[in-house]
């Protein structure tokens, strides 16, 4: 019983669900400013910036917004600038 689970987890390496869940694959997540090029980021908008913030008001990392480098830089900035003229806030709760 044991070995057929364990020969089945061999043959099955990357796409079975019998596989360790730690190392399932996730779906790569495409950059929503480099996909939509009429999207621009403003730091006036705070509904465009709550996306990029979590309940606590902190900025979200990469993996969690799916930005690229060059995007998340401006994400961050435009937080930056949004939480200066009190658009957003530094902090919740
Ligand atoms: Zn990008």
């Amino acid at each position: 019983m044991a070995d057929k689970k364990a020969n089945n987890r061999k043959n099955n390496r990357n796409n079975d669900e019998d596989y360790n869940p730690k190392f399932r694959k996730m779906r790569k997540k495409v950059c929503a400013l480099c996909s939509d090029k009429n999207l621009v980021l403003d730091y006036k908008n705070a509904d465009q910036l709550k996306k990029f913030i979590n309940d606590k008001g902190k900025i979200l990392p990469r993996r969690a917004t799916g930005a690229c480098a060059k995007h998340q830089r401006d994400i961050t900035t435009a937080v930056k600038r949004a939480r200066h003229i009190a658009v957003l806030p530094y902090t919740q709760e």
